[in-house]
C-alpha cells in the first residue's frame, strides 16, 4: 500500500496551534507523508516530523501544494488558517481550499477536524 500524504499548512497566527497539534499527535503522523509551505514547514520539522517543505505560502507555497493536489498526490489537506488576519496570497489560499472541493480531497482548518482527518486517513475510512 503506498503511504499517504498529507499537506500541512498554518498562517503565522495559528502556526503555535499547528505546532502543538503536531506534538499531541506525533505518532499519528507515522509513516505519513507530510508536505507544507516552507516556515510551517520548518515548525513541524522542529516538532518532530520529516517534511518535503515547498515555498512559503505568500511565494506560492500554497499554490505548488495546489499543483500536487490537482495531481492526485494529496490524500488530505490541513490549513490553520487565521480566521482573524489578513493574508497577501489570500487568492491562492482560497484556490487551494476550492481544489479540495473540486478534487474531493479531505480539508481540515482547525484543531478538531484535522484530528478526524488524521484519523480517517489513518485508519483508511
Ligand atoms: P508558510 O505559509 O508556512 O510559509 O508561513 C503558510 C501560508 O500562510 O500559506
Amino acid at each position: 500500500m503506498s503511504s499517504k500524504r498529507i499537506a500541512v499548512i498554518a498562517h503565522d497566527g495559528k502556526k503555535a496551534e499547528m505546532v502543538a497539534f503536531i506534538k499531541d499527535h506525533v505518532d499519528y503522523f507515522d509513516g505519513v507523508e507530510i508536505i507544507a509551505t516552507g516556515t510551517t514547514g520548518k515548525h513541524a520539522e522542529n516538532a518532530g516530523l520529516r517534511v518535503d517543505a515547498k515555498l512559503s505560502g505568500p511565494l506560492g507555497g500554497d499554490a505548488q501544494i495546489a499543483s500536487d493536489l490537482v495531481e492526485g498526490k494529496v490524500d488530505a489537506v490541513i490549513f490553520f488558517r487565521d480566521p482573524l488576519g489578513k493574508h497577501p496570497h489570500e487568492p491562492d489560499v482560497l484556490m487551494l481550499l476550492r481544489l479540495c472541493d473540486v478534487h474531493n480531497i479531505p480539508l481540515a482548518t482547525n484543531p478538531a477536524s484535522a484530528l478526524f482527518v488524521l484519523k480517517g486517513i489513518i485508519d483508511g475510512v
